[in-house]
């Protein structure tokens, strides 16, 4: 309508119908006439001019008004006695500068409200093309979790569109275990006001649509609009910038990587040196032990006996050479303090399952709260994580179904077990006795020394490393660590 009738026709119009209103107005009171004779000479007349104030503003309404008392001064000498006459048109004029004074008070609250609405309008698209243009994605929700508002560089990260996805619980897009428990956590901050997201930012991970999940930066602030209490979230993809950093990393560990293998040729030299040492002087031993037995007496007897013990004690000290290199393989300043499990599994399951999504992974992590606190060096148990969760990326690359599991769970003894399984294919059968030596690997460039370094780490920390089928088809690995739970140390 707007497009087809500009602004003055429309004044022009609105003068136009308070005119017609007014002649339909008279022809109904001449019709009137019969019964009602002198009597509310004006009646008909104050419809339309409250009509026309009411709809058509106050221009309309004056002329309307106007029009009337000319029509009624015409008419005096029919209204009945002179003093009759100008009381009717006197009281009539008041009325109409009553209606034509409200008219006034009607259109100037209009006027502003059609201003600040305007005003709200513009700001508010001002606002939306500022958060159309801003890469973090921005999403709004209510005190119960529901989402009310989804902008649009949320929908192009998450996959679904705003209107999908408004009034749905924020927790769609969110993995588990935080899929299941964010309600309980937004219950218990609006009973205990503690803010353990709000305002603080936290790397964590995301669900896209498609199942797969992402790391994301996610910063949390409230707000109050009314009575009511929204949260607005700012979301920020990790992926591209933890890709990089990964691939820095990659290559520093790559770099790092060749000198230690040409370190480890040195060491290994050095090693086959001294364990020559002790295997030449068992071999001797022996071969001495064996003659003398050719023909036994009681002291020959004692010098064979001698030699065993040497035997053991030089095997001993073999041992202790290769324990040597094993500590070596896993060397490291270690730095142990009271760590949350889950801060612990989150950080390293983000950082392994970058690039994840691309290769559709669904990942589930239940950590049993109640075991939250271990003892452990974080960087080196972080490690076993890392390791354990791509070598199950690894393993599913050729899989159907891609299911990772990390879970973790109350141990006897006062240990945590945790575990991390896939779907893959399960281990190949000629590892089942040496899966934890170094140097085993199926894989074309493979170092096989991610499970011997698990190994060597975990026992370190007291715990024990170990596989076994997994339900969801493939590999489990299991392994125990130091529960401090409950302690007087433990990790809030
Ligand atoms: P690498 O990964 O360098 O081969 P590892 O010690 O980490 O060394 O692994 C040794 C071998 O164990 C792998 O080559 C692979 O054959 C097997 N393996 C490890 N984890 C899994 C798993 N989750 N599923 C199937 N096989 C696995």
């Amino acid at each position: 309508m707007q497009s087809l009738v500009n602004r003055s026709d429309r004044v022009w119009l609105a003068y136009g119908v308070a005119v017609l209103a007014i002649g339909a107005a008279y022809l109904v009171r001449s019709a009137l006439d019969p019964w009602l004779g002198n009597r509310s000479p004006f009646l008909a007349f104050t419809i339309p001019i409250l009509l026309a104030a009411q709809f058509l503003g106050r221009g309309p309404a004056i002329l309307s008004a106007l029009l009337s008392l000319g029509i009624g001064v015409a008419q005096f000498s029919e209204l009945g006695a002179p003093e009759e006459a100008l009381v009717h048109l006197a009281t009539f004029a008041i009325v109409c500068v009553g209606i034509i004074v409200l008219a006034q008070v009607i259109d100037r609250a209009r006027r502003e409200k059609d201003l600040q609405q305007h005003g709200l309008e513009r700001r508010e698209q001002h606002l939306r093309s500022i958060l159309e243009t801003v890469t973090d994605a921005m999403i709004v929700i209510d005190e119960r979790g529901g989402i009310r508002s989804f902008s649009a560089a949320a929908e192009k990260m998450f996959g679904y569109s705003e209107s999908e996805i408004l009034n749905e619980n924020i927790s769609a897009l969110m993995p588990s275990p935080d899929r299941e428990l964010h309600d309980s956590y937004l219950e218990r901050y609006l009973e205990t006001g503690v803010r353990k997201m709000i305002g603080i930012g936290r790397v964590t991970t995301a669900r896209h649509r498609d199942g797969s999940t992402f790391p994301i930066d996610l910063h949390v602030g409230e707000a109050k609009i009314g009575d009511e209490r929204v949260f607005t979230g700012f979301v920020r993809d990790l992926t591209e910038r933890q890709q990089t950093e990964m691939r820095l990393h990659d290559l520093q560990s790559e770099l790092a990587h060749v000198a230690r293998v040409s370190e480890m040729g040195t060491f290994a030299t050095s090693i086959a040196h001294e364990l020559n040492q002790p295997l030449t002087a068992i071999a001797n031993y022996v071969e001495t032990s064996e003659e003398l037995l050719r023909e036994p007496d009681k002291e020959r007897l004692e010098i064979v006996r001698e030699a065993m013990r040497e035997c053991a004690n030089q095997s001993v000290r073999a041992g202790q050479i290769v324990r040597r290199l094993r500590d070596f393989i896993s060397r490291g300043e270690t730095e142990r303090r009271i760590e949350s499990l889950a801060r612990v599994v989150n950080e390293a399951s983000a950082l392994a399952l970058i690039g994840a999504g691309e290769r559709g992974v669904e990942v589930e992590v239940k950590l049993d709260p109640n075991v939250d606190g271990v003892l452990i060096d974080r960087i080196q148990i972080q490690q076993v994580i890392l390791n354990l969760v791509r070598n199950a990326i690894e393993a599913m690359a050729e899989s159907q179904v891609r299911r990772l599991r990390i879970a973790s769970r109350s141990a006897p003894d006062g240990l945590v077990e945790v575990t991390i399984e896939d779907s893959g294919p399960g281990l190949p059968p000629e590892l089942a006795d040496q899966l934890f030596q170094p140097f085993v690997s199926t894989k074309a460039a493979g170092m096989g020394l991610g499970l011997s370094i698990c190994h060597t780490i975990v026992n370190s920390h007291g715990g024990r490393i170990w596989s076994t089928p997994s339900r969801l088809g493939g590999t489990a690995f299991h392994f125990t660590l130091v529960d401090t739970t409950g302690t007087e140390d433990a990790p809030d």
